[in-house]
């Protein structure tokens, strides 16, 4: 075994993704300590010209062959897993993102190697590495180890700050070509958000409203409120499944990602789909009924309040 600890490049449209910086920053924060190096591993045709932007890692291997134009998760499982049975790291890092599980769950289980899913933190220590990881929708965290020592990790974006893994120095390139390729699963088209509505991930502050809400008609106070503070209004999942406002404005894991300077919770439980997408907001305010609320694990303040009472006041104090 290597010391070396692999990150999984996601990128898309010619762009590095946020949380492969995260991840970056992590591995090279801990590569000093398993003795190895922080590894950014980039598959793609053409990606190669995308590792100048991966100078956090210690070195890259630029992967391009048959079956990888564009993201498939057999194409990149067959050629990851003999890159990494032949350099066995130590950790292999991964998105917890849509693409991201599917090529860790496929890795896993070709490798036999553990997994640890919706990871938020990861530490080395005398006995190796040490993940915490979300259960329940975040209710429960779990700290896990690998037997062996050895493993995969998905990490949930936001875990860790992307701005450590922006930095650095000039990595050597190794090219690689894969020996082999599947293609049982092939890349058909890429569906993107409709246009013409408010770019949430453009928004400075989002005033971002969930099932506590209670009805439609009540979503006109948090839209009262987002423009008495300058912003627009987000939402979980449900909200824009139950078309109260476009799937544009939902955030999380199967709607956007945000990272604005203010982020209001209100009404929203927290789940880890949801945290997902906007962990990285600077500030995260949440107004929650419930004191249990998984959402108060990552909010730097919050209230134990009903929101319907909390958002009308607020306004109110703002002049509108
Ligand atoms: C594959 C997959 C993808 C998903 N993608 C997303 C995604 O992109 N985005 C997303 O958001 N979810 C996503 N989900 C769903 C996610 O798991 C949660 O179900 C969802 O985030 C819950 O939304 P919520 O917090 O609005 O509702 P709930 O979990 O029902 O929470 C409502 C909260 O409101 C509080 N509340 C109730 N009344 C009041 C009141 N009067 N005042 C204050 N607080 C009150 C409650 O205490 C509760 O915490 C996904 C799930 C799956 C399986």
């Amino acid at each position: 075994m290597s010391g070396d600890i692999f990150v999984i490049v996601e990128h898309r449209d010619g762009t590095v993704l946020d949380p492969t910086f995260e991840l970056l920053g992590r591995a090279r924060a801990l590569a000093g300590a398993s003795g190895g190096e922080a590894v950014a591993v980039l598959l793609g045709s053409g990606a190669s010209d995308l590792a100048g932007s991966l100078s956090a890692a210690g070195r890259v291997i630029a992967v391009d062959g048959p079956g990888l134009e564009s993201f498939s998760p057999s194409a990149y499982q067959a050629a990851l897993v003999p890159l990494i049975r032949d350099r066995a790291p130590a950790l292999v890092l991964v998105a917890n993102s849509g693409a991201g599980m599917d090529v860790a769950a496929g890795l896993s289980v070709a490798l036999e190697l553990p997994l640890a899913a919706y990871a938020v933190d990861l530490e080395l220590d005398g006995n190796g590495p040490l993940v915490t990881c979300q259960l329940y929708a975040g209710k429960i965290q779990a700290k896990v180890r690998f037997e062996g020592g050895r493993g995969i990790v998905t990490v949930i974006a936001g875990s860790f700050p992307a701005e450590a893994g922006a930095v650095g120095g000039s990595p050597t390139v190794e090219a690689l070509v894969p020996a082999a390729t599947d293609d049982r699963v092939r890349f058909v088209d890429l569906l993107r958000p409709e246009a013409g509505d408010v770019d949430i991930t453009r928004e400075s502050i989002l005033v971002s409203v969930g099932r506590g809400i209670g009805e439609q008609d009540n979503i006109e106070l948090v839209e009262a409120l987002a423009t008495a503070l300058g912003g627009a209004v987000s939402s979980s999942r449900p909200i824009a499944d139950l078309g109260w406002l476009p799937r544009t404005r939902q955030v999380g894991k199967s709607g956007l990602k945000v990272k604005p300077k203010a982020y209001l919770a209100l009404g929203i439980s927290g789940a880890p789909e949801h945290l997902e997408g906007m962990r990285g907001a600077e500030l995260i305010i949440a107004v929650n009924s419930d004191p249990r609320a998984p959402i108060f694990s990552v909010a730097h303040y919050g209230a134990v309040a009903d929101l319907l009472d909390v958002v009308p006041a607020l306004t109110t104090r703002l002049g509108g």
